[in-house]
């Protein structure tokens, strides 16, 4: 059977590495070079455990998440699988895998909307890969199944000294929007790098200044004097795709909508959707991803909508309760998780 991937990011180079490791003859078509343009705060979050540490690219295990609402709170994540990871590196890692694996990647290879009714005719299958902007859900005049909710970000790369964040993640939530600000420490030293993005969760987009927002956030944390190496940002999906199958596709990962609705995070389910589209296509079962995909993570996505909607209709004081008192309802909720 032979299977076109379309996106060479963590869901697409997932679906192709365990699609060609079942027999399948795979072709992976990635825009850029693997590995650029990356949009990422690059914190890998595998709340229920489906992933496993990344084989290449860690930073380090975040031992400590320091977390603002009106208070801060210094929560221990010793015990949480959460990594700060070099997103370029575990592509590149990722890639060669896959390609050991059998797949051939053609890299600088951008599929249009014409190529991409080729591809459905000239393969079996199609994995759509392709992150927030679909390409197969344009190639159907769709233009927003999974963009028309979305967090809307910005961020920078930036040098300065992170020495305070050693082995942390901080994240800030701030009163007037829902969202959350974040200073992810690449190198956490005194000349180090980081990091530092917004993210607008529920905000009608034609209010908000993005770079604005994001230097009051650097004055605010005093780092309004650092060099900035890039700016990054774009759409994170909120809303999943119906259905997952159209005609011989399947969406993963972004392209399907898969982040988590409550902080945007969405490395663990393009890697766990890639796998379960390709294992499902392997076992001449594609109806059976969506359904498999959902039994893996359906109580995980329970759990954020419902924290997400209480946190949209109470404000900010509703999350300073959860972290002030987590004992009625975050910790249960994380258990529930972590023995799924
Ligand atoms: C600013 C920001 C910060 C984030 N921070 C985090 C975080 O810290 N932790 C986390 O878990 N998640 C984070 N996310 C979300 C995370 O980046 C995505 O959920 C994740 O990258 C989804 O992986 P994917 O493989 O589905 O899509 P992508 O990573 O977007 O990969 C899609 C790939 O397809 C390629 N492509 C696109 N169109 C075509 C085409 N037409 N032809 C060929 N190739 C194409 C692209 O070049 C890209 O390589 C963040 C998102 C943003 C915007």
């Amino acid at each position: 059977m032979r299977v076109a991937v379309v996106g060479g990011g963590p869901a697409g180079l997932t679906a192709a590495k365990t699609a060609a490791d079942n027999g399948l003859e795979v072709t992976l078509f990635e825009h850029y070079r693997i590995g650029e343009r990356i949009n990422c705060g690059e914190g890998f979050f595998d709340i229920l455990g489906l992933c496993g540490k990344p084989g290449a690219g860690v930073l380090f295990k975040v031992q400590q998440v320091l977390l603002k609402v009106n208070k801060l709170y210094r929560i221990d994540s010793t015990e949480l699988n959460l990594w700060m990871i070099d997103r370029a590196s575990w592509q590149r890692y990722l890639a060669e895998e896959a390609c050991t694996s059998g797949v051939k990647i053609l890299e600088e290879t951008p599929i249009r909307i014409q190529d991409m009714k080729l591809l459905q005719q000239d393969f079996d299958w199609v994995i759509d890969a392709s992150g927030v902007s679909s390409i197969s859900l344009k190639a159907v005049n769709n233009t927003g199944e999974n963009r028309n909710r979305a967090a809307l970000t910005i961020q920078c790369r930036l040098e300065g000294d992170f020495s305070s964040l050693k082995n942390s993640l901080k994240a800030v939530l701030e009163p007037h929007y829902q969202g959350y600000y974040w200073i992810f420490p690449k190198k956490a030293s005194k000349r180090g790098i980081a990091n530092v993005g917004i993210g607008f969760f529920n905000y009608p987009s034609a209010k908000i200044d993005l770079r604005r927002e994001l230097f009051r956030v650097l004055q605010q944390e005093n780092l309004q004097n650092c060099p900035i190496l890039e700016y990054r940002g774009g759409k994170i999906p909120l809303n999943r795709v119906s259905p997952f199958m159209r005609g011989n596709t399947l969406l993963v990962g972004d392209a399907a909508g898969l982040a988590s609705s409550l902080y945007g995070g969405g490395l663990d389910m393009a890697v766990v959707s890639g796998r379960l589209a390709a294992l499902s296509l392997a076992q001449g079962k594609p109806h059976a991803y969506e359904q498999l995909f959902w039994k893996k993570v359906k109580r995980k996505a329970i759990i954020e909508e419902k924290i997400f909607n209480l946190w949209e209709q109470k404000g900010i004081n509703f999350m300073e309760t959860l972290f002030r008192n987590p004992v009625n309802f975050l910790i249960p909720s994380l258990f529930s998780l972590m023995s799924v």
